[in-house]
């Protein structure tokens, strides 16, 4: 099933919801400001047109790529290194560990899901049935549809 992540536009928490048709409103648990949404057959159904927050058509897909793992894959390196420096391994053996670890970062990151954002109020969608049609991010129509408030009804430009 699709989920996705709004920005509460008070205060900028994230709100994650699944789909429904009868939820035309949800609330941010740490301000509790209400904001409408509008969910359709096609959300129901994982298929992403039309943004349930702004109702605008234009999206880009990226990798879910989580943060958090990169920044604990770096600290296990660190200390791995210390612990070597500490034994007198020379610095061919430490080096070599942040390069397996490197690997293992590249692996993990290749192997997370793609996730569909919306360029106008930047909901994320996770489990998009039909991401493959959601292209990847395009500066220019980012920066015509955030500066200039720009639609682009669902139709993007062709990436140069
Ligand atoms: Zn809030
Ligand atoms: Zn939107």
């Amino acid at each position: 099933m699709m989920t996705v992540h709004f920005t509460c536009k008070n205060c900028g928490s994230g709100i994650h919801v699944y789909p429904s048709l009868e939820a035309n409103r949800i609330q941010c648990e740490i301000c509790q400001t209400q904001q409408e949404v509008h969910f359709d057959q096609n959300h129901m159904e994982a298929i992403l047109k039309d943004c349930p927050c702004c109702q605008r058509k234009d999206f880009y897909s990226q990798k879910d790529f989580n943060r958090k793992l990169g920044v604990i894959i770096f600290v296990v390196a660190a200390i791995i290194s210390t612990i070597m420096l500490w034994y007198g391994l020379g610095p061919q053996w430490y080096l070599s560990t942040f390069i397996v670890l490197y690997a293992m970062d590249f692996l993990l990151f290749r192997r997370l899901n793609m996730i569909a954002i919306c360029y106008k109020c930047a909901t994320i969608f996770r489990n998009v049935s039909n991401i493959e049609q959601v292209p990847g991010f395009n500066h220019e129509m980012n920066d015509r549809i955030v500066y200039a408030d720009h639609n682009f009804e669902g139709k993007p430009l062709d990436p140069h």
